[in-house]
């Protein structure tokens, strides 16, 4: 019970307060015009050929904080908010991304790395329910093996993402600087609040990842 407590439950609550932190971050600075006047795309458009990369599309999509970079399409996906708003936070969604595709464009070792563990990640998280079932309920020693094999591939997964998260937010709040779409202040500082926030997302699923990870590790040397 304690185990369960302090592995599975305290992760799943920093996770919860973390989300509550971006989406009132986001909420906050999506009401401050930014100095530049120029929407989450347009300031997409702006840094990308900046840094000399042309072949990457902005794409408008649904769905609030869905965005994302997409390498395998050279695709920038921007929620609809981040994609047509002149705000802080949406022009420091939008820099972070291109954050990503400035990765992916240099090779950026950890990018590579979390790039090719995705397949393997997609297949520990189809098969974890069926294994957590079968292992719990059914008690096939096998699958519990299987199911900590699994939860190694998601943690792993997750941290590799940390330092692709760290390293594409450091890039948007330098470039936002340095091509004077963000006022140094209010404005630079509502960035950091709005990527900070969102980093804190990335650690609270590592630290989640983990702890599924340990508390089935001790309930099977308990079983055994
Ligand atoms: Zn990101």
């Amino acid at each position: 019970m304690q185990n369960y407590f302090l592995l599975i439950l305290l992760p799943m609550l920093l996770g919860l307060w973390a989300q509550f932190r971006v989406k009132s971050a986001f909420k906050r600075y999506s009401d401050e015009p930014v100095g530049s006047g120029r929407s989450g795309a347009e300031t997409a458009r702006d840094i990308l050929s900046a840094a000399g990369i042309h072949d990457v599309e902005v794409a408008e999509i649904n769905g609030m904080l869905g965005d994302h970079y997409d390498p395998t399409h050279k695709r920038l996906c921007l929620s609809s908010e981040v994609y047509n708003n002149a705000s802080v936070a949406a022009v420091g969604i939008a820099a972070h991304e291109v954050g990503h595709a400035i990765q992916h464009a240099k090779a950026y070792w950890a990018l590579q790395w979390r790039t090719s563990l995705v397949p393997v990640t997609m297949l520990a998280s189809q098969l974890l329910p069926f294994v957590i079932f079968g292992g719990f309920f059914f008690h096939f020693t096998g699958l519990i093996k299987l199911g900590i094999v699994c939860y190694t591939a998601l943690a792993v997964f997750q941290l590799i993402t940390l330092p692709v998260e760290f390293d594409a937010s450091r890039r948007a709040k330098i470039i936002l600087q340095d091509m004077g779409i963000v006022r140094p202040g209010n404005e630079a500082l509502g960035v950091n609040r709005v990527l900070d926030a969102a980093a804190l997302t990335y650690v609270a699923a590592f630290v989640a990842a983990l702890g599924n990870l340990v508390y089935l590790l001790l309930a099977s040397r308990n079983r055994d």
